[in-house]
């Protein structure tokens, strides 16, 4: 408990394995075996101990919280309503706290829920809105925009974001260029960072810590213009977060940016509703790539 204490969950890990092998039945020790796995990351083993602690001393209420929390970071939100709905009916302070009343409303939000086949060659057809790049926009005018409270991050940024970018146009095909330009007022997509997670809060991204807008212009319904912002680090001047992180993070952005507007419902897939998940790659899935292909493709076939 004192490595636990001291968030060395590797150690506690060991500690609570050691007891375990002296008392096996022991449904705490379990379900704190689980609790480490759960705060090393890895999810999958976390939910089969605390299973096993269900099977040897039954269930109770912070169990059921632990599930759901971990069914949540894993991105299954069925699940983690599930076990939140169990810890609730088990105390019932719990469900009038406003903390859980909220994460109800966002555990049973439609985006977070995204509908459709996990293993169909793509998933637009899932899609609330889809939507393509006016063609005498192209090539589009890029602007990848310094934040001046972290300059320092720019660069590594820019390189980041503009892999993002490329994986998406190569995706895309010939429909698809792009070029850089320097002032923000002579592009159409511009893409930025934050170290402030307000600015990257909104309805539409409930699990992913980057926010786009798009705009669709009337006159042909296609869309002119988009704003990115990705957050980069979790407070004002804190540590940034890794590359892969940002990575993702800027593949799901400009997915938006390039025209999905909605989220697969696979966790491998970038466009996930979340990309807290260990199971994203920070690269366009198969799917990805035949989803974005298919919406250019079918749209310049109706032109
Ligand atoms: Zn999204």
């Amino acid at each position: 408990m004192a490595y636990v204490k001291a968030r060395d969950f590797k150690n506690a890990l060991i500690c609570f394995q050691q007891a375990l092998k002296k008392s096996p039945n022991d449904s705490k020790c379990i379900m704190f075996v689980g609790n480490c796995y759960n705060e090393l990351g890895e999810y999958t083993k976390a939910v089969e101990y605390f299973q096993l602690a269900i099977n040897k001393g039954g269930i109770n209420a912070t169990l059921a919280g632990n599930i759901s929390d971990t069914y949540q970071k894993l991105g299954n939100n069925p699940k983690a309503l599930y076990w939140l709905q169990v810890r609730c009916s088990l105390d019932p302070m719990e469900a009038k706290k406003r903390k859980t009343i909220a994460l109800i409303k966002k555990l049973q939000n439609p985006l977070s829920n995204p509908k459709g086949s996990l293993d169909a060659p793509d998933y637009l057809s899932g899609l609330a809105e889809s939507h393509t790049w006016q063609n005498n926009l192209l090539p589009i005018k890029v602007c990848i925009l310094k934040n001046p409270k972290r300059p320092e991050i720019y660069a590594d940024f820019r390189r980041i974001a503009k892999a993002a970018l490329d994986e998406w146009c190569t995706a895309i095909g010939g429909a698809m260029r792009y070029e850089f330009v320097d002032l923000p007022s002579r592009a159409s997509l511009v893409c930025t960072y934050t170290d402030d997670p307000s600015e990257v809060r909104s309805d539409h991204e409930v699990g992913t810590n980057g926010n786009t807008t798009v705009h669709i212009a009337n006159i042909n319904n296609q869309i002119d213009r988009t704003n990115s912002v990705i957050l980069v680090a979790k407070k004002s001047g804190g540590k940034r977060l890794s590359p892969a992180t940002i990575m993702k993070l800027c593949m799901h952005e400009i997915g938006h940016a390039m025209g999905l507007n909605g989220h697969s419902p696979n966790n491998h897939d970038v466009m996930f509703w979340t990309s807290n998940v260990p199971t994203i790659r920070p690269a366009l899935s198969e799917r990805d790539k035949n989803t974005i292909k298919r919406l250019y493709v079918e749209y310049n076939k109706t032109q």
